[in-house]
């Protein structure tokens, strides 16, 4: 069975390394020894000021519009991404405002920024989408206009830089994923970066119930930690993310080469991107092509997944606003398999059965 992605687990005894010292130390959460560890590291990484190793990326999300405090406004955001970064605005009681994508790139399409702002809009929630970033300056421009936040959703976007600078450095806070599916991962777990001290200490706090001190709280906050389980995978991964993204930056070359004669397009990168390769969408000519090859490909045990439908304007939790892009390539695009150990013949056997179904109709 070949799916659209595969954890990757590190040698057993890697990590084993890490269980016997935690036993050793008797600290298991509660930011000890490893978590502190692997926000250092991260930092170093990522070349950011502050990082915070929270539980999911979705926690991130939510703790950011907290610390920014946007409750009640209006967020402006996209419809194409997975379903956390719209839920997580509703759920801390705020509206998304949806703005449609960029056909080209398939992220928030700055154009159209601007007509979508009110007296109501406190912030811009965009997303790296597949990791290819947003137009950071443009919305950096608007957001100072306008005088509104900026949260980054670069669950995607773990070692991607736009003109030599790591993502998550733009906009004032921007949240990573280290699910178990994403490029670096920690099973489960996420952090929030950001270069503004005051988000900082207010995220510090908030992401620990809001404790200052045993027996005393600077404000409300909530269980936002992860363990040392946890930030032990991420030190025993961390290493090999190099490696990682220029073995996914090959194979996904081999797809280029081998789907050059198949009838579907991929979205653009934007310009002066060191990408990391973290998936391989696919746009179809309409959806009816495309569930005749997901079809196709799940007779042979091959699962690509439909990332991302519906398109986020469509839930029916949300005020309806019409996103005519959006919902037309959320329709008609797939991710193919993409992860380290994919083999090249693997990827091979994919595009032939793609191009192989394809002909089967025309
Ligand atoms: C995975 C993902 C999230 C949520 O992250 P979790 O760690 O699974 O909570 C948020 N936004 C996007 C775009 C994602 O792909």
């Amino acid at each position: 069975m070949i799916t659209v992605t595969k954890t990757y687990l590190p040698p057993i005894k890697e990590y084993i390394k890490y269980v016997e010292e935690i036993w050793k130390s008797g600290f298991i959460t509660n930011h000890s020894k490893y978590v502190l560890s692997l926000e250092k590291k991260l930092k170093k990484y990522l070349e950011v000021k502050h990082l915070f190793f929270v539980s999911n990326g979705t926690t991130a999300l939510q703790i950011a519009i907290r610390a920014l405090d946007l409750k009640d406004g209006e967020i402006i955001t996209t419809p194409f991404s997975y379903v956390a970064s719209t839920s997580s605005i509703v759920w801390e009681h705020c509206r998304p405002i949806f703005v449609d994508i960029d056909p080209g790139t398939l992220t928030i399409d700055v154009k159209k920024i601007q007509k979508a702002i009110t007296s109501k809009t406190k912030a811009i929630l965009a997303v790296h989408v597949y990791g290819n970033s947003c137009d950071v300056e443009a919305i950096g421009k608007i957001a100072k206009k306008n005088k509104l936040k900026i949260i980054y959703d670069a669950a995607h976007a773990f070692g991607v830089k736009y003109k030599k600078i790591p993502l998550v450095n733009f906009g004032d806070i921007s949240i990573l994923s280290f699910h178990a599916t994403k490029i670096f991962h920690t099973v489960e777990g996420g952090a929030i970066t950001t270069s503004d001290d005051q988000f900082a200490h207010k995220i510090s706090y908030m992401r620990n119930f809001g404790h200052n001190g045993e027996e005393s709280f600077f404000g409300l906050g909530i269980n936002g930690k992860n363990t040392e389980f946890h930030a032990a995978m991420g030190l025993a991964i961390l290493p090999k993310v190099k490696t990682f993204i220029s073995r996914r930056r090959k194979l996904s070359k081999l797809y280029d080469e081998a789907l050059k004669r198949a009838k579907l397009t991929r979205p653009g990168l934007f310009e002066n991107l060191e990408y990391n390769y973290s998936y391989y969408p696919v746009i179809f000519e309409s959806e009816s092509e495309l569930l005749r090859v997901k079809n196709s490909l799940n007779k042979h045990n091959i699962f690509p997944r439909r990332y991302f439908y519906p398109s986020l304007n469509t839930l029916n939790y949300v005020k309806k606003y019409s996103c005519p892009v959006s919902e037309d390539i959320a329709r008609r695009i797939m991710c193919l398999p993409l992860y380290e150990s994919l083999s090249k013949e693997e990827v091979n056997l994919i595009a032939k059965l793609i191009i192989a179904s394809q002909k089967e109709v025309s």
